[in-house]
C-alpha cells in the first residue's frame, strides 16, 4: 500500500470510529478517532504535519487557553482558517486527530503535554513552540520541575525552531540554553517559588528584585520583548501567544491586543449549590492555588482537594504553598483529600473544618458570601453535578 494510500485509508477508518464514539455518547471522538489512525498509520502525525505551518504550545500553566487564544488571534491577523485542538487532548491521538480534521490548512496550533513535546517537535517540525511557565505539577507522573526542563535542555539543540519564552522563569531560560532561536519576553523580573536553586548546577540561585544569576552562568537574560509588570499569569501568556502570532505573519490590531491581555478568561464558574451561589475556581496544580487563593475575597470558604492520577498522586505540594490568604476567613475543606489539606491549614494556625460534600460544607456555613477553589477532578465532579441537575430539570419540564 502506498504511503498516501494507508493514510487515506487511517483517516477514513478514524471517522468512522469517531462517528460511532460520538453517536454512542462514550466521548468526543477526538482520542478515539487519532487512536485509530496511528494503528492503521503509525507515521501519520509526520505525513500529516507536512508543508503546514505548526506551532506547538507548552508548559504547566494556560496550555488549553493559551492554543485557543494564538488560534484565534491567528486566524484573525491573517485571515485564514486555523486548526486547533480545541479540548485540550494534548496528546499523539488527540494532535494527530486534529492534523486530520481539516489537512488543508495552512496553519495549527496544537497543545502538548510537557512530556510528549520533544516527540511532537520531532514528528511535526514546527516553526514556533511557546513555552509557557513551569512549575511543580502531577509530581508521581513528571517529578520534580527540573525533571521536565532538563529533558526540554537536551531536546531544543537545534536553529530549526523558534523558541518563544517568559524570561523570568530560571526552568525556561535553562530550557532553551543551547537553542538557535529564541525570543524573550520580559514582565518586569519575578522571583520564582520553585527555583531556589539553579536548574543547570543546583547551586543556590542568587535572586534580587526578581532577577537572577548563578555562577554557572545561567541567569537573566536580555528581553526583546517587554510585557507589563505585575501581570498575572493568563495575561502573561496571552502576550506570548500574540508574540507567536505575529512571528507567523499575522497582524494583531492594538485594540485586541489590549482586551486579550486585559480581561484573560479564567477557569471560574458560578455553581448552584444547595441553594447558594458559588464562585468556584479551578486549581489544577500549585501555581494555580496560589493564584486562586490570591483572588478569594468572600469571608467562607471551601476548598476541595482529589489526587486522582490527573490531579497528581501525591500532595507533598500542599505544604510549599503560603495560605496566608485564608487567615481570618473560615474554611471547610471537602473531598478525597480534605484531611491532607484540613491538616496543612491547621499547621498556619488557619480555623478550618472538614464536610462529606459541597453541600454539607454550605449547610455549615451562616448566609454571608462563599466562594471555592477546587482541584481538577472535583471541579469536573461539579460540572457533571450542574449537567445532571440541568439535565433533569430538561426532563420534567
Ligand atoms: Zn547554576
Amino acid at each position: 500500500m502506498s504511503r498516501s494510500a494507508r493514510l487515506a485509508l487511517a483517516n477514513m477508518a478514524g471517522g468512522i470510529a469517531s462517528y460511532a464514539s460520538k453517536k454512542l455518547k462514550v466521548g468526543r471522538g477526538e482520542t478515539i478517532k487519532g487512536r485509530v489512525i496511528l494503528v492503521i498509520d503509525p507515521k501519520a502525525i509526520s505525513k500529516l504535519a507536512r508543508d503546514r505551518d505548526i506551532v506547538l504550545v507548552s508548559g504547566t500553566n494556560g496550555k488549553t487557553t493559551t492554543t485557543a487564544n494564538l488560534a484565534k488571534i491567528l486566524a484573525l491577523g491573517t485571515d485564514e482558517e486555523v486548526s486547533t485542538s480545541a479540548h485540550g487532548a494534548n496528546m499523539a491521538a488527540g494532535i494527530v486527530a486534529t492534523l486530520a480534521s481539516k489537512p488543508r490548512n495552512r496553519f495549527v496550533v496544537l497543545e502538548c503535554d510537557e512530556l510528549y513535546l520533544p516527540t511532537i517537535y520531532n514528528l511535526v517540525a514546527p516553526k514556533v513552540i511557546v513555552l509557557l511557565n513551569l512549575s511543580r505539577d502531577q509530581l508521581h507522573r513528571t517529578g520534580e520541575v527540573r525533571k521536565v526542563a532538563a529533558l526540554w535542555q537536551k531536546t531544543f539543540n537545534r536553529d530549526d525552531v523558534t523558541l518563544i519564552i517568559d524570561r523570568d522563569d530560571p526552568f525556561l531560560e535553562f530550557a532553551v540554553m543551547d537553542a538557535g532561536h529564541v525570543i524573550r519576553v520580559t514582565f518586569g523580573g519575578r522571583r520564582h517559588p520553585d527555583a531556589a536553586t539553579c536548574p543547570n548546577c543546583s547551586t543556590i540561585l542568587d535572586w534580587t528584585l526578581g532577577d537572577y544569576q548563578c555562577k554557572c552562568g545561567l541567569g537573566s537574560k536580555l528581553a526583546q520583548v517587554r510585557g507589563g509588570k505585575g501581570l498575572t499569569g493568563p495575561s502573561r501568556n496571552a502576550i506570548l501567544a500574540i508574540e507567536a502570532a505575529r512571528l507567523m505573519g499575522a497582524i494583531v490590531p492594538v485594540e485586541y491586543q489590549n482586551e486579550l491581555t486585559a480581561n484573560p478568561p479564567d477557569r471560574t464558574q458560578v455553581f448552584n449549590i444547595a441553594g447558594r451561589t458559588i464562585e468556584t475556581r479551578l486549581a489544577k496544580n500549585p501555581e494555580s492555588w496560589r493564584v486562586g487563593l490570591t483572588a478569594l475575597a468572600a469571608p467562607q470558604i471551601i476548598l476541595a482537594l482529589n489526587a486522582r492520577g490527573i490531579d497528581g498522586l501525591d500532595t507533598s505540594w500542599l505544604w510549599d504553598i503560603n495560605y496566608t490568604e485564608l487567615l481570618g476567613k473560615e474554611v471547610i475543606c471537602v473531598g478525597e483529600r480534605k484531611l491532607d489539606i484540613a491538616y496543612r491549614l491547621s499547621v498556619q494556625g488557619i480555623k478550618v473544618k472538614t464536610a462529606d460534600s459541597f453541600a454539607q460544607a454550605v449547610s455549615q456555613f451562616d448566609n454571608r458570601s462563599i466562594e471555592a477553589v477546587a482541584s481538577y477532578t472535583a471541579f469536573q465532579d461539579l460540572i457533571t453535578t450542574e449537567l445532571g441537575i440541568s439535565a433533569k430539570r430538561g426532563v420534567t419540564r
